[in-house]
């Protein structure tokens, strides 16, 4: 591939976009391992062919075609979608035709970059001719995430009830991974049985999902838990509890932190990483807030049109966060009644807690209100530290590590910012350690949370 001189940006509109996906190629980009390989399970339900592409390994692409002004998973997706593109380039030849390929970048809004990368990736994309033709099917927070457009219409709203059923599933298949593999009878045991796990639920999706045939997949996932207590060794004692927050995809993505929770594990932890449902159900938080704040100024400017659209907001929106809270709660309750896995934080708590403290406002909006939130929820609940994991420059989580500093100080937990920018630090294992060496003092003093 070779990338020539742009002359134009119209493909800013015409190739970013929500775009009918059915037999195409719907290429998902690898955040975490699970999820991403659950949701193709339920989008292939749908017809649509969603492959889930390798990761890091066109960290060198990423790094030729982005200048390193860019954020750190802006460089890895790019190197992603080069690398996949150049390799069925090369096993297809000239049956290769770049219509056939949708390439999945969603977008956020808000003061953050992350609204920016699929137009970076546009461009860089249009710069390689024969890359031109290559959709970005483009999500966007402003909507929740609509994916009206991808399919008939007819089918979206059981489209998205998989899709986000298949996000929790992916979260309680994490957390069962990261609350056994501390405690496995061999090394490795869990890492197989959660990878084979994964691409049996991924079919379980497929077949299921579209039907929304959701407690059959829950008796599945019961099925899989109570094989993976037989990896528990009980002979190893509990051990300090650790709680992570941080950049969504800079906690997911376990060669961009570079596996930063088997390193605390090794170190004598126990990791409970923030899941992704939580920004999911963020996303609706936050609109139904908007929602209700825009009802009440024009409540107050006598704006009755306005003040109608926003009560049909309040209540679609709202629907939508009940339902999704819903459909959480049970699945949480049936994998709890086998195992003790920490359950979810609830996002309208995590913005009491704020308020509370008065230290941050969901006003601001971006991850910084989840994640400091998050911390002070570790906290109270018992866990013995909190690490704060970002791609170095990260706006939202830099704030957060300004804000979580006095107050873990305050909160009196260890507590360990880990920024991520590729590179090696020579200082990054000793910093772990000695901050693993905090928690276990903690851990000695005061003991740990339970999770039931
Ligand atoms: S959250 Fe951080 S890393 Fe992600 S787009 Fe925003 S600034 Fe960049």
């Amino acid at each position: 591939m070779k990338s020539q001189d742009l002359k134009s940006f119209q493909s800013l509109a015409k190739g970013v976009g929500t775009f009918y996906a059915r037999n195409k190629t719907f290429l998902i980009p690898q955040m975490n391992r699970v999820g991403g390989h659950l949701i193709a399970g339920a989008f292939r339900g749908f017809g649509i062919h969603a492959q889930v592409m390798e990761t890091y390994k066109g960290m060198d692409l990423g790094r030729e075609y982005t200048s390193g002004k860019e954020c750190f998973p802006c460089q890895i997706t790019t190197g992603d979608i080069l690398y996949f593109m150049r390799k069925e380039q090369e096993r297809l030849g000239r049956a290769f035709n770049v219509d056939d390929y949708i390439y999945f970048m969603p977008e956020s809004d808000g003061p953050c970059r992350f609204g920016m990368y699929n137009k970076y990736q546009r461009i860089v994309l249009d710069s390689f001719p024969e890359l031109r033709g290559l959709k970005i099917g483009s999500l966007t927070t402003t909507n929740g995430y609509s994916l009206s457009g991808m399919i008939e219409e007819n089918r979206i709203g059981d489209f998205r009830k998989a899709a986000y059923f298949a996000v929790i599933v992916a979260d309680i298949l994490d957390r069962l991974l990261w609350r056994i593999r501390p405690y496995e009878k061999e090394a490795g045991m869990t890492d197989a049985f959660i990878e084979q796990s994964t691409h049996v639920m991924a079919d379980i999706f497929e077949a299921y999902g579209p039907k929304k045939e959701f407690d059959k997949i829950l008796d599945r996932l019961d099925d899989m838990i109570q094989e993976a207590k037989s990896i528990i060794n009980p002979g190893i004692s509990p051990k300090p509890l650790i709680g992570v927050v941080g950049e969504i995809y800079l906690r997911s993505h376990v060669h961009a932190n570079q596996d930063l929770i088997r390193v605390l594990e090794r170190f004598g932890a126990e990791v409970v990483n923030a899941s992704i449902a939580e920004w999911m159900n963020y996303i609706s938080y936050d609109r139904l807030r908007d929602a209700k704040i825009g009802f009440r100024l024009n409540l107050k400017q006598g704006r009755l049109g306005e003040m109608w659209r926003h009560i049909k907001d309040t209540l679609s929106i709202g629907g939508e966060l009940l339902y999704q809270q819903a459909r959480q709660k049970q699945a949480y309750k049936r994998a709890r009644s086998l195992i003790d896995l920490a359950g979810d934080h609830k996002v309208g708590l995590l913005e009491d807690i704020l308020n509370e403290e008065d230290m941050f406002s969901f006003d601001a909006g971006t991850e910084a209100c989840l994640s400091i939130a998050g911390i002070v929820e570790y906290a109270r609940e018992g866990y013995n530290g909190v690490v704060n994991v970002y791609p170095f420059t990260c706006m939202p989580s830099t704030t957060t590590s300004a804000i979580a500093r006095p107050l873990t100080n305050k909160l009196r937990v260890p507590y360990l910012d880990t920024p991520y920018d590729g590179s090696f630090q020579t200082g990054r294992e000793a910093a772990i350690r000695t901050f693993m060496y905090q928690a276990h003092q903690h851990f000695r003093r005061n003991g740990r949370k339970r999770h039931t």
